[in-house]
């Protein structure tokens, strides 16, 4: 009865039926019962694959991983990418240093933050065997390898669970503290005003707990998501509507741009922020962002379309900005798995095979290892990249 993707398509619908609107108290009623059925069964049964996962090796390759998730991310307003207005000198900065490499072509598999956390988080993607619910979820395997593994986030902060129809539903595998005490050592408990306010978190529980051997964080930053004006400082704002002049763009869309690309830039100080903290260690960082946002640019939209994606919307929605960076200390030690990187960074990445990538950097190897979905290793092929369930993304170009 339940197919692989019953639990996505049901946290797509209460999505699409207009952000937890729901038109009268049956539907309702009706939508937080079916979703709660079919949560507690997908759950249950991830929660008993990710329970009973073993490794069966691991060398610790890299004795600190740190993998950032950004929100709501817009490549193609990075110039990093290439956008016109300097929204990330200090990642370009470190490209230029050589130990920032950054991916030509990653995608993502959804444009809801829930729907991404859950597979990028899971050992599944298309073209596997068996039921999406059956593979467990990859941070348990770091545990297993002997990583001590902590959750950072900005979003998903312990103190705000069971609050709201989004956490019952959409991040219901993150609500549930059962699978949260299995998949996580640590995970903080208050999300922080502004994404800067993360970063000392991270740095105040590193004070607190030195010399672990081997660590992996997960640092889940608000980003640019939704409303960008509340996402920095305003003292810390680079571009003022000035930057906008020709454009042809009407006062309210170039306000909502503007502070859209404050927001990137001030993200550019946040991620550099992060990397300071790992600077000395023999450190590796992947960052990806969980998904793009409209900003005015291919169409009149801000935010997102659920809709089935087209060609415009697959670019500014579902494409993603995603690089690693090295330590000096780790370029120097991994200089092999460095060239691969650099020669491997410009192919065809869709981010559902994160944790392949991420068992390579640890040196794990279990039943859930694929080297052809690893982008690291000589194998690699990739995964069929089917975006929001329904369009395979490289059709559309
Ligand atoms: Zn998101």
């Amino acid at each position: 009865m339940l197919s692989n993707n019953d639990q996505k398509s049901t946290e797509e619908l209460i999505f699409r039926a207009g952000h937890h609107t729901m038109y009268t108290p049956l539907h309702r009623l009706a939508y937080s019962w079916h979703v709660a059925h079919l949560s507690g069964i997908t759950l249950q049964r991830i929660k008993n694959a990710t329970t009973k996962a073993t490794v069966d090796s691991c060398t610790h390759l890299s004795p600190h991983i740190v993998l950032v998730i950004g929100e709501s991310y817009n490549k193609h307003h990075a110039s990093l990418y290439g956008y016109r207005l300097e929204t990330t000198p200090f990642q370009q900065q470190r490209e230029k240093e050589g130990n920032l490499f950054v991916f030509a072509d990653a995608v993502t598999p959804w444009n809801i933050t829930s729907n991404v956390f859950l597979d990028l988080f899971s050992t599944w993607s298309y073209g596997k065997d068996g039921e999406f619910s059956t593979y467990p979820l990859f941070p348990v395997l770091f545990r297993r390898a002997g990583y001590d593994v902590r959750f950072f986030s900005n979003q998903y902060p312990l103190d705000g669970l069971h609050k709201g129809p989004t956490n019952q539903a959409g991040h219901f595998f993150l609500s549930d503290m059962e699978l949260s005490d299995t998949l996580f050592d640590y995970r903080s408990s208050r999300a922080a005003r502004y994404d800067m306010g993360l970063v000392r978190q991270v740095a105040d529980y590193q004070d607190k707990h030195p010399e672990i051997p081997f660590t992996f964080d997960i640092i889940h930053l608000i980003g640019q998501h939704v409303d960008c004006s509340k996402r920095y400082p305003h003292q810390l704002g680079t571009f003022s509507q000035r930057d906008y002049a020709n454009t042809g763009k009407n006062e309210k869309d170039v306000s909502a741009i503007m502070h859209y690309d404050n927001a990137t830039r001030y993200n550019d100080m946040v991620v550099d922020s992060i990397m300071r903290l790992y600077e000395e260690e023999e450190a590796i960082v992947v960052y990806v962002a969980d998904h793009g946002d409209e900003v005015y640019d291919d169409l009149p939209v801000r935010g997102r379309l659920f809709k089935k994606p087209t060609k415009q919307t697959a670019r500014q929605e579902f494409e993603v900005p995603m690089w690693i960076w090295c330590t000096p200390r780790y370029l120097r030690l991994h200089q092999e798995l460095v060239r691969r990187l650099e020669e491997n960074r410009r192919q065809a990445f869709f981010t559902s095979d994160i944790s392949q990538l991420l068992f390579h950097l640890a040196g794990i190897r279990c039943v859930w290892y694929d080297e052809r979905r690893d982008i690291l290793s000589t194998k690699y092929e990739g995964s069929p990249r089917i975006i929001a369930g329904e369009v395979d993304y490289d059709s559309l170009f």
